[in-house]
């Protein structure tokens, strides 16, 4: 029985998307990864589920087509579930088109939470329509820095006051989508004084003067999602365009907090690629044989089999906790790390024992193993290495401040 039987909304979440993912992302799976290449026509129709570019801003509505209830800020709502129950499975169709498909969010997520009317309004009015080339429109999230990745208190894109506008300077790297957003939200340090404390993020339309799209990056994984650099050179950027002054801080400490209501959703993609590899060697494991044998009939294959299935298992119900804790409005930093961290190590470690047992038929080129087991590394990476994770876990475990 399905986890969710008892919230028909989920059940519905997971069913259309599993749906599409198995119908209109699977069969085009192969071509964007070899060519890495955005999966710009899936991306138009796939409006049409509500998978839109403002949906984190636009809330329960992108997903279900009902408003949103209102919220007093206590009463739970379920949007971080369905966000996770949605990427499992539009990742096990593709974890790449899924980051092209729902990618905006990182970047909408900092606005929903610290932005002003106007800066909402700002980001939805930017993404309306289509580019240039006919493509929907993105956003990006640029925080990292070719020197400052997992320590963000060392960010060096610097923020002047000049008037009624900020300058900024520095540059960005690994940016999701960075070469085709029509809209970017970054982080940069206005007082080097005041260092972590200084770290505010802005909010600039792609065209200002001064805002650079850099080079796009070759990948190992996650190919249809296109990553790139972004350059600031004397950018200047209007005050009310500063998320945060509304009321929030808007400091370091909130750029943190942002990550722990996606660490959950990247871990539910996670979980999609490693259910994917191991679905695959499931019914190879179920119907093939070796030289007579059934493949079934080996112990070794099926304990690994056992091992990944409760990997998977567990790590679908640490995502799911730390988004149930995010919908309850509780302090979830550490499991989200957990969950995170787990689903990143479950998803390497089934695309790597698949890899191992499905013998040299991988080595082949467009082999769907070869391509979860390229697209899990960057989980250990991203959003936070592994590292990274088990650091904010055993600061949380010992008292100390976790971010
Ligand atoms: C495909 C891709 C897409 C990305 N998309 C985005 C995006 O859209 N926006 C964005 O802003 N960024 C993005 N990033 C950047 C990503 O978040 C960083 O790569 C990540 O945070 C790690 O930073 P780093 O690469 O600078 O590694 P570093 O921080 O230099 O770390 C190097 C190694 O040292 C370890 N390490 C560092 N500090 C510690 C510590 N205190 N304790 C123990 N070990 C430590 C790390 O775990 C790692 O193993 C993306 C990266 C990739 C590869």
């Amino acid at each position: 029985m399905d986890i969710f039987h008892d919230n028909p909304m989920l059940a519905g979440v997971r069913q259309m998307l599993g749906a599409f993912a198995k119908q209109s992302i699977r069969p085009i799976a192969t071509l964007h990864d070899r060519e890495e290449t955005m999966p710009w026509t899936l991306m138009k129709s796939a409006q049409a589920f509500g998978l839109t570019q403002t949906a984190v801003i636009d809330g329960r509505k992108a997903m279900t087509g009902k408003d949103e209830e209102p919220s007093d800020g206590k009463k739970p709502s379920s949007a971080a579930r369905m966000s996770c129950v949605g990427s499992e499975e539009l990742a096990w169709g593709c974890a790449g088109i899924s980051l092209a498909l729902g990618g905006s969010g990182l970047a909408a997520s900092p606005v929903a939470r610290m932005g002003t009317d106007e800066q909402k309004a700002e980001f939805r009015r930017c993404l309306a329509g289509v580019d240039e080339h006919g493509h929907i429109k993105v956003a990006a999230m640029a925080l990292s820095e070719p020197a400052t990745g997992s320590d963000i208190s060392g960010l060096s894109t610097s923020a002047r006051q000049d008037g009624d506008h900020w300058v900024i300077d520095g540059h960005k790297q690994w940016i999701n989508k960075g070469g085709s957003a029509s809209i970017f939200v970054f982080w940069a340090l206005t007082d080097p004084a005041a260092c972590r404390a200084g770290v505010r993020g802005f909010l600039v339309a792609r065209g200002t003067p001064g805002l650079i799209p850099g080079r796009k990056e070759t990948k190992l994984g996650i190919r249809a999602s296109e990553t790139a650099q972004v350059h600031f050179e004397g950018c200047r950027v209007h005050k009310d365009m500063m998320l945060g002054i509304g009321g929030s801080t808007s400091g370091l400490a909130d750029t943190k907090k942002m990550l722990d209501s996606t660490r959950p959703v990247v871990g539910a993609q996670a979980v999609g690629i490693a259910r994917a590899a191991f679905e695959f060697l499931l019914e190879r494991v179920a119907s093939g044989s070796v030289r007579g044998t059934p493949m079934a009939s080996h112990q070794h294959l099926a304990f690994e089999l056992a091992e990944m299935e409760m990997e998977i298992q567990a790590s679908r119900m640490l995502v799911h906790r730390a988004a149930w804790m995010a919908d309850h409005h509780q302090d979830n930093v550490r499991f989200a790390s957990i969950a995170k961290a787990h689903a990143a190590k479950t998803a390497q470690m089934v695309t790597t024992r698949a890899m191992a047992l499905l013998g040299e038929e991988v080595l082949e080129p467009g082999h769907p193993v070869d391509k979860w087991y390229r697209d899990a590394k960057i989980y250990d990476i991203f959003e936070g290495t592994g590292q990274i994770q088990r650091r904010i876990i055993a600061r949380s475990l010992l008292g100390q401040n976790p971010t």
